[in-house]
């Protein structure tokens, strides 16, 4: 087995991660041999960590040792560095968004077909294990057939760092948290879209999107909310799912929630009328005991290999990509589609 050498272009929040928090895990397929930032600092901090620092692209780019890149810049730059390493011979792994837009992406495609280099996306929230048990419920029907799907991410800190908070550099939490859920709710359901609502939020006065909430219909019946919020003090749940049978509910990363299925018993009470606030109501009370039973979620894990472990192979043994491109393009539709939603 050999390694395949890579250089980190964009040794910030997430290049360093992928090379102090992922990449380690597969040192037998994935080995670090540098990094190139633009800022010194940055350069600096790579070196106490015994990487060889590139001060340019060309450096990296002209360096017959390095057969892969990682593009960890802010999404504006993906496209032009993802064309120069493609055309230069390497391969790569570009973090999300693939880029600003379909335009952008179809223009690396086709350098990626014509240099005959892997062109891959990290759409690493595949491997999320509250998804992981999303996609076990949807496909194994604990709960019924899934018909809604709710996948939130709440948060109160605003939009972080800087250029997130600036259009041209690609910001904005569609382009950020959105392209995570939407590439998560367009893995999981095989279906064509049939409509598209939207709207952006801009609580905090940037020019970019500080949220959204989009509602989705695809052709087979299942309906989607997802949100994206970073003025919510306190949160809905990660995951709010409603199938023919049950109602499940995965309150956050740490996993803990519940499924509420029927119990399928004979001769169950009618629900009693209750009273709610200063009214009275049967229709929203509880249902009676043996109406329901709640059990714990299910154990999910994934059956494809992980995100490194399946680039070794496809580079190596032309294997089968687990993101493919032309899903990362079917979710930067989308994405151009809940824009022009948000706007009518
Ligand atoms: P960041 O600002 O922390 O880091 C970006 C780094 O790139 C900075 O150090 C900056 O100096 C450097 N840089 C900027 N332009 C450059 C260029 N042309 N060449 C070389 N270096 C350059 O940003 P971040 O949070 O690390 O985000 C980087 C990318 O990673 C974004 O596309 C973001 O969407 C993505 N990201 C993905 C995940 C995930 O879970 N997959 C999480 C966070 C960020």
């Amino acid at each position: 087995m050999t390694a395949i050498n890579f250089a980190v272009i964009g040794y910030g929040g997430m290049g360093s991660y992928h090379i102090h928090n992922i990449m380690p895990n597969e040192n037998e397929r994935i080995h670090v041999v540098g990094t190139y930032d633009i800022s010194g600092e940055r350069q600096q901090i790579s070196s106490q960590h015994n990487h060889k620092i590139y001060t340019s692209l060309e450096d990296v780019l002209t360096d017959d040792t390095i057969e892969a890149v990682l593009i960890a810049t802010p999404n504006d730059s993906h496209k032009d560095l993802a064309i120069q390493a493609l055309k230069a011979g390497k391969h790569v792994v570009c973090e999300k968004p693939v880029t600003m837009n379909v335009e952008e992406l179809d223009d690396v495609l086709k350098v990626a077909k014509e240099t005959s280099k892997t062109f891959m996306v990290h759409q690493n929230r595949r491997w999320d294990p509250d998804f992981l048990i999303t996609r076990e419920l949807y496909k194994n029907q604990q709960i019924g057939e899934l018909f809604q799907i709710e996948t939130r991410v709440q948060g109160a800190n605003g939009i972080p760092g800087d250029w997130r908070h600036e259009l041209k550099h690609g910001g904005g939490m569609l382009l950020d948290w959105g392209v995570h859920l939407l590439d998560q709710l367009l893995f999981l359901v095989d279906s064509r879209i049939e409509k598209v609502s939207a709207d952006l939020s801009y609580i905090l006065g940037d020019e970019v999107d500080d949220g959204f909430i989009t509602y989705i219909i695809f052709e087979n019946g299942v309906r989607a909310i997802i949100e994206v919020g970073t003025t919510n003090y306190t949160k809905l749940p990660r995951w709010y799912l409603k199938g023919t049978q049950g109602t499940a509910v995965i309150h956050d990363w740490d996993l803990s929630g519940e499924m509420v299925i029927e119990s399928g018993k004979k001769n169950i009470q009618a629900p009693k009328p209750i009273q709610a606030g200063v009214g009275l109501t049967k229709t929203m009370a509880p249902p009676s005991e043996e109406a329901t039973e709640t059990l714990p979620l299910p154990k999910a894990s994934a059956e494809y290999d992980t995100f490194y472990k399946n680039f070794y192979k496809v580079v190596r043994e032309q294997a089968e990509p687990v993101v493919k491109n032309e899903e990362v393009r079917k979710v930067m539709v989308l994405i151009e589609e809940i824009f022009k939603a948000a706007k009518r």
